[in-house]
């Protein structure tokens, strides 16, 4: 057994660390207050290699797999979250997805493209009546010459407004019982007849755009199949087990940046002659900020560790997400506590972690459904 990063993990670590301390998290603050979405920082990133990170060599990618996506995740949401989220998405719902279920065909006419950032994926599962219970889509995919043509509202699209590629589940068979008349479709965001509906108003992850996209009998080419008609629930669940190390690893490089902060403002900040870290109610929170924050690790890690292996790991992908989810809003509310009423200003960055630790419970399957997911796999 080896806990140490090997040495191509540490690069990837030590890279996109210091992409993020240079381009990321001086500019963090000011985008999240003007709710500007990441632009330059996204294409940065692409030019860095992170946007192609599990694209194959082949396809212009790094050809890497879940750990090092989750030793990058950290560091990039360390420092913002809303660009986190962005690539989390790309990389571990979009490119992955691709790289595992498309055609050869499919995976050259896109990932090429993915991986430079001339296209930035976003993934549509979610519909105004389909949330925590996403086999009930309504998408509907009619079949036509050549393909098929698809009329429906996703909600909650993470990138909807600027991606350049969208997954769209979408259903192909409504006379069989919900999630199995489902398939995956590859649709361009210039397409014909795709719109942008409501942007969506965020009390985190402001920078991070996020809104519904409507379908509007858009044509979309058998070609843009991924897998196989009517199998695309399967690959949606399958893709998602991968997104929630994302979700978790987005979770300890919140968590790390809470507790980063707090030691900081704790052995300066002084009350009654003394500073914050010296006293135990004070220190007792780091601990348990900390403790809690290398059990995430650990847990994120073992699941990304397995799926690279190519092994189904359902339930420690959930419970990766469970724990780590729970801890880093945990980690967030005492952030805030130990920087007292500085910490509920704009001021200091942990009001902002505070706001974006929420979502990390929410999406990608809320913590119930993980503790369903998890019960099930017992
Ligand atoms: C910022 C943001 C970005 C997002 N990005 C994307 C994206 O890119 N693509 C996409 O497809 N979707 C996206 N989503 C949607 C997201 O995945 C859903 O919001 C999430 O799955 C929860 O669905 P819901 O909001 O409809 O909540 P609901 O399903 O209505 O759930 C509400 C509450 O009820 C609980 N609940 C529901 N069912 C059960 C049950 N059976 N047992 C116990 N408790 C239950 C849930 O745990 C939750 O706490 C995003 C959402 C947000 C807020």
């Amino acid at each position: 057994m080896e806990f140490d990063l090997s040495e191509d993990l540490e690069m990837i670590r030590d890279s996109a660390r210091e992409f993020a301390d240079r381009s990321l998290r001086p500019h963090a603050a000011r985008r999240d207050a003007e709710e500007k979405f990441p632009t330059e920082a996204i294409q940065e990133a692409a030019e860095n290699g992170f946007l192609g990170l599990t694209v194959p060599e082949e396809f212009g990618g790094a050809g890497l797999g879940n750990l090092h996506g989750a030793v990058m995740l950290e560091e990039l949401n360390a420092a913002d979250a809303s660009v986190g989220v962005t690539i989390s998405v790309h990389i571990s719902l979009v490119c992955s997805l691709l790289a595992k279920h498309g055609t050869p065909e499919l995976q050259a006419k896109y990932l090429p493209r993915l991986a430079t950032g001339e296209m930035v994926g976003a993934y549509c599962l979610t519909e105004p009546q389909a949330g925590s219970d996403a086999a009930s889509v309504r998408t509907a995919a009619k079949r036509v010459d050549g393909g098929w043509e698809l009329t429906g509202t996703k909600s909650w699209i993470t990138t909807g407004e600027t991606c350049g590629l969208m997954v769209v589940y979408a259903v192909t068979d409504s006379n069989v019982k919900p999630g199995s008349g489902i398939t995956a479709f590859m649709v361009e965001r210039s397409y014909d007849g795709v719109s942008v509906g409501k942007k969506e108003e965020k009390l985190g992850l402001r920078a991070s755009s996020t809104t519904e996209i409507i379908l509007d009998g858009v044509f979309v080419p058998d070609e843009n199949i991924v897998g196989e008609v009517n199998r695309g629930f399967k690959i949606a669940l399958d893709t998602l087990d991968g997104g929630r190390i994302g979700i978790a690893s987005q979770a300890i490089g919140i968590h790390r940046a809470c507790l980063e902060a707090s030691i900081k403002y704790a052995s300066e900040r002084e009350q009654f002659g003394k500073p914050l870290d010296r006293f135990q109610a004070v220190s007792f929170m780091l601990a348990d900020m900390a403790t809690e924050l290398d059990a995430a690790r650990l847990l994120v890690h073992r699941a990304a560790w397995l799926r690279d292996q190519g092994k189904v790991a359902t339930k420690e992908c959930s419970m990766a997400k469970l724990f780590a989810s729970r801890a880093c809003n945990k980690a967030a509310i005492d952030a805030v506590q130990i920087h007292g009423g500085a910490g509920y200003t704009k001021e200091f960055d942990v009001e902002r972690y505070y706001r974006d630790a929420r979502i990390t419970e929410i999406y990608e399957g809320a913590t119930d459904i993980q503790r369903i997911v998890i019960s099930r796999n017992l």
